[in-house]
Formats: C-alpha cells, sequence, structure tokens
C-alpha cells in the first residue's frame, strides 16, 4: 500500500485575471468576442479591468489557501506597462515567487523590464491546428508568438503555451503540437476543455475520452514536461482523470465563487481518486492573520486598507456556502 507520503502531489492552480478588456476581442471561441461591440464602444479601457486591491487580495487568499498562481492572465491592452510592472512585482512579492504571465504577445524591452518579477510567459497557442487558428484566432498570429519566444529565449526566461481540445482539431494534429513543443523547448502547457460560450459558434465540448488522450499523449512524448489541466465546475468528474492520464496539477475551477460547495470537496476527493495527495484546500477556509498580511506589503497605507477590504469581500464569499 503506498503511504501518504510517498503519494505524488498535487494541487490547484489559480490564474489570476487583471481585466475584462481585450484590444483583440475576436478569438472566435472567447467571451470577450461576443463583447466586442461593448467593448469598441468603451471610452476607457480602465473601466473594465480589476483594481489593484482585488488583484491583491486575491493573490493573498490564493496563498493562504495553497493554490499556486498560474500565471496572470489578462486582454490586450488592458494596462499601461508601469502598471503591469507594479502588479507582477507586487504579486511576486505576494506568493514570494516570480510569476508566469498570459497577457498577450510582450516584446524584448518589456519583457526586460518584467523579468525580475518573471519566470516565463505564456504564448496563446490555443489550437492544435495551425489552418484552424488562423480563422478561429485571426489576430493573434504564430508570428507574434514566435519574436515573443525569441525575446524569451535572449531573457532566459521560460516558455509556455495554452492549448484549448475541442475547437476543431483531431488527434492526428498531435504530431504539431509535439513538434511545436520540441522546437520551443516549452516549459509548461496547460490544457483546457472547450467551455462553449454563448453567443459564438460553438455549442458543446468535446468528450472526455478526447480530452485524456490529449494529455496522456503529452505525457508520453514530454516525461519532465509540466501539465496543468483544466476542466470547468460542472466537469469536475473529469480530474481524476485528467490526473492520471498525466496532468501535474489542476485549473479553471471557480475557486472561490464555489469554494467548500460540493463541486469544491470533489475536486479534492477527484485528486484521492488519482492516487495523488491534494496540497491546499478548496474547502476549509483558512486562519491567518489576513490584516497583517497587507500590512506586510510595500504600498501605500490607501491601498493596504482596500486590499482589507477587498480581502473581507472575498472570505465572505468562501464562507457563504
Ligand atoms: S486575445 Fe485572449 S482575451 Fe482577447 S479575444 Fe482572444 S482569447 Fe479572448
Amino acid at each position: 500500500m503506498v503511504k501518504t507520503s510517498d503519494m505524488q502531489t498535487t494541487c490547484f492552480e489559480r490564474a489570476i485575471f487583471l481585466s475584462w478588456y481585450c484590444s483583440k476581442a475576436d478569438c472566435t471561441f472567447c467571451y470577450m468576442s461576443t463583447q466586442k461591440d461593448r467593448i469598441a464602444g468603451l471610452k476607457d479601457p480602465r473601466m473594465a479591468r480589476r483594481s489593484f486591491a482585488s488583484i491583491f487580495a486575491e493573490a493573498i487568499i490564493s496563498k493562504a489557501c495553497g493554490w499556486q498562481i498560474e500565471f496572470l492572465s489578462g486582454g490586450y491592452d488592458s494596462f499601461l506597462t508601469e502598471e503591469l510592472l507594479f502588479i507582477i512585482k507586487t504579486v511576486h512579492e505576494i506568493t514570494g515567487k516570480k510569476q508566469w504571465l498570459n497577457i498577450g504577445t510582450l516584446n524584448y524591452e518589456e519583457l526586460k523590464l518584467y523579468k525580475p518579477h518573471v519566470e516565463g510567459v505564456i504564448g496563446t497557442l490555443e489550437c492544435a491546428n495551425p489552418e484552424l487558428r488562423s480563422t478561429i484566432c485571426p489576430s493573434k498570429p504564430m508570428s507574434e508568438i514566435n519574436s515573443m519566444f525569441a525575446a524569451c529565449d535572449k531573457l532566459g526566461l521560460k516558455k509556455g503555451v495554452t492549448v484549448i481540445i475541442g475547437l476543431g482539431e483531431t488527434l492526428d494534429d498531435f504530431g504539431f503540437l509535439k513538434k511545436f513543443i520540441a522546437d520551443n523547448g516549452i516549459a509548461r502547457i496547460t490544457f483546457y476543455s472547450l467551455n462553449p460560450q454563448k453567443g459564438t459558434p460553438f455549442t458543446s465540448s468535446p468528450p472526455i475520452d478526447y480530452y485524456e488522450q490529449w494529455i496522456a499523449l503529452t505525457r508520453r512524448s514530454f516525461p519532465d514536461l509540466h501539465i496543468t489541466a483544466g476542466a470547468w465546475r460542472d466537469k469536475t468528474n473529469y480530474y481524476s482523470r485528467l490526473l492520471k492520464a498525466g496532468a501535474n496539477n489542476i485549473t479553471k475551477f471557480p475557486a472561490l465563487k464555489y469554494f467548500s460547495s460540493e463541486q469544491a470537496k470533489d475536486v479534492e476527493r477527484q485528486a484521492a481518486l488519482a492516487g495523488r495527495k491534494f496540497i491546499g484546500t478548496l474547502t476549509k477556509v483558512p486562519k491567518d492573520d489576513w490584516d497583517k498580511q497587507a500590512d506586510a506589503l510595500a504600498l501605500d497605507s490607501g491601498l493596504k486598507i482596500k486590499i482589507k477590504s477587498k480581502i473581507n469581500s472575498y472570505l465572505q464569499m468562501m464562507k457563504k456556502i
């Protein structure tokens, strides 16, 4: 019998979302594409983004719950360069870990500026079939991702990708993904199963067997690659299979809103079913000196007060169920 101490561990990875704005807003699977007119009508993209206090409060709670920050995520052109630097630097300070960025393509100068606080950068491959990809993501050419990865190589930053399964690709496209990972020295990959958004051309999620095969094929080809697998809250039963297929960690579950829910309990159960020890919690509100956490940050007192207030709101949300 495997002792708990010998079990492979797994944890929940939380992508910290920075904004509801994206200057592209035309990837055909994305919620943002359904909001294109609203986004175009926005006089100021600042209206559609989260406050610093909200972002930092979420990072503090994530750390206390034992969640890894998967990456900082946001649409294109949501923040000014110096604002992003402030966010990345502060989340680094909160978590004690350099961050991964998933905020669109970045150039050499931007990456150089963020580098002291950044471990790596995500290229949004999205679709494993390049022809399909060019119609699904018309404004995100591969050439821009390739240039960003070249800049990462010069600066010694790691590279990762996101791939959505269920966009029309088939298992025959795995060869393309395999070559892309090998050619670019990809260190981490996040897989998602398509969660169709109302108003997009997509209406169904792929079957679990098919999704699972993508992860198994990737694990078989890349034993050391960090694989994170996402499933939405109505598909928590996927998690044990995704972990068994070779995923290291899981993501996408709306952990704050559904904290302690039956679905959250199932996520922890799924890790056990896969023979993994689940690190952190999705079900027990951690005890912490929250004010002390905020006070310890090198921020002005006004922002610290706002962070404490946001932490309080999140804790109320987590205790609601
Ligand atoms: S670039 Fe990202 S946020 Fe913008 S439309 Fe495409 S997938 Fe959505």
